[in-house]
């Protein structure tokens, strides 16, 4: 198969807070499927940023009296440490205030430019989405995500001609050109195109937006408003400025994909306004877009007022960062709600990392070493035992489909049965007695344990090199001759 040009985003995140621990969900679940797609050898480019023009970072800033440019700096570091923290691959972390992000913003203003135009407007705006709503779209006179009462603001601001793309926009999500994942979020985004797309506003007046932010082109009075900013960073990431060699490679080349991954938050900003301006622009369009559900901690969403916010850092002190990727990828439904507990961490901890994998690589180590120099002279890559060979094939395909349909908990559920399947061929055959068969079970185990390794790459990859690292071999050798080097437990049990 040619290899295919990948390229994955994370939402941008405002950065006037902390970043807690929905924000590294969306982050690892991008990571595997970046680090899914170079295994299977696609050409990747994984992307993450922050966004930093936001008027809440103006109104943090005033808040703790320091400037913009500082507060956002400081703030947009403790998003990036999420990276360093749970090992995410990321191969470009843009900020909003850029040079190439800017120059980006302004060139695709003036690439829609025959679909904006200036009109008075008064309207409802939630600062926390930096959106106006409909009167109907409240509930109780509240913003739906910020449960806020929106302000009425009343200027002149650019608009941009959503509602002649109305249909255009109907046929895109009807008929999956971009397919939105789950189906009950590409139904929402249906139901809210046949409700009828108004034009949206674009910019806010300079003095609103106290200074900060991009300029409209050609009129310094006014920002672009946060969304048609904000949403270009995807393309600005990849040079869309200065037509760069990158865009040309992962946006609009002939063998790409673009997957954006988001909370639901964020849905129709992005299936419907980013993808409008894409159009307007002559420019392609994304692929798929992933939407993500969210966490909550018994069961509320998280919030700093309620006192619920659970730090990813903080977890991270207290917990081996892999364990937590393993927990959020195989704990929560990758599309609905799920509610964060402690109990329920330190329970799949033991029973699925201690006792699961943990104390099967320790247990074939130690049988492996006892017989060493029969198992390292043996070069096997395929397991005698029949049962073992259909399971590894079987599960292979199991976790590629769940894995290509955003189903993380299920492919590392897949992953698990060969841990299961293990477990039960030591006990069925004994494995710690000698017999003149001992060395073969033991190498089967062993071929279990390097497929499992491989299996689990994206989604645990210290964990994987270590295992690897014990076993002495490297998955993609023709041979493999085991170099047995037991180390230490790789998750003690808590
Ligand atoms: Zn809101």
């Amino acid at each position: 198969m040619p290899r295919k040009n990948f390229f994955i985003t994370t939402a941008i995140d405002y950065v006037n807070d902390k970043p807690h621990i929905g924000h590294a969900l969306e982050k690892i679940q991008a990571d595997v499927l970046a680090r899914y797609h170079r295994q299977i050898g696609d050409n990747v480019f994984f992307l993450s940023g922050a966004d930093e023009n936001s008027l809440k970072n103006v109104r943090s800033a005033e808040k703790e009296g320091i400037k913009v440019e500082d507060l956002v700096k400081k703030n947009s570091g403790r998003f990036y440490k999420l990276k360093e923290v749970f090992n995410l691959s990321y191969d470009d972390f843009i900020r909003t205030t850029s040079e190439k992000h800017k120059n980006g913003a302004q060139k695709i203003w003036q690439a829609c430019k025959k679909d904006i135009y200036k009109k008075r407007y008064k309207g409802l705006y939630c600062v926390g989405c930096e959106a106006f709503y409909k009167e109907e779209e409240l509930e109780n006179g509240l913003c739906p995500e910020h449960k806020t009462k929106p302000e009425l603001v009343e200027e002149e601001d650019y608009f941009f001609n959503l509602s002649k793309y109305q249909n255009r926009m109907k046929e895109i999500i009807k008929n999956d050109q971009v397919k939105i994942i789950p189906e009950s979020r590409k139904n929402e985004v249906l139901s809210f195109i046949n409700s009828g797309l108004s034009d949206f506003c674009i910019s806010r007046s300079a003095a609103r937006a106290h200074g900060w932010g991009i300029d409209v082109p050609g009129d310094s009075s006014q920002k672009i408003w946060v969304w048609f900013d904000a949403l270009s960073n995807y393309i600005n990431a990849l040079g869309y400025a200065d037509n760069g060699k990158k865009f040309n490679e992962f946006w609009q080349g002939e063998n790409k994909k673009v997957i954006h991954v988001i909370g639901k938050g964020i849905l129709r900003f992005h299936a419907i306004y980013w993808l409008a301006m894409l159009i307007s622009a002559g420019l392609k369009l994304p692929d798929e877009i992933f939407v993500h559900g969210y966490i909550t901690v018994d069961r509320y969403k998280m919030s700093k007022s309620i006192g619920n916010v659970i730090d990813p850092f903080e977890l991270a002190e207290k917990y081996d960062p892999e364990a937590i990727r393993y927990f959020l990828l195989r704990e929560f439904s990758p599309i609905e709600d799920g509610d964060f507990s402690y109990n329920r961490f330190e329970e799949r901890y033991n029973s699925d990392l201690a006792s699961g994998l943990g104390n099967l690589v320790a247990r074939v180590l130690t049988m492996a070493e006892k017989l060493k120099p029969e198992i390292e002279k043996g070069t096997a890559k395929e397991p005698t035992n029949q049962g073992f060979k259909k399971i590894i094939s079987f599960l292979w395909e199991k976790r590629k489909n769940s894995l290509e349909n955003f189903k993380f908990n299920d492919s590392l559920s897949a992953i698990w049965e060969l841990v299961s399947f293990s477990d039960k061929y030591i006990e069925k055959n004994k494995t710690w007695q000698e017999s003149n068969r001992q060395a073969e079970h033991i190498v089967n185990l062993l071929i279990a344990l390097a497929n499992i390794a491989e299996m689990i790459k994206p989604f645990l990859p210290k964990t994987s090199e270590k295992i690897f690292g014990q076993l002495g071999v490297k998955f993609e050798e023709e041979i493999w001759n085991f170099k047995i080097n037991k180390g230490k437990p790789l998750f003690p049990r808590l």
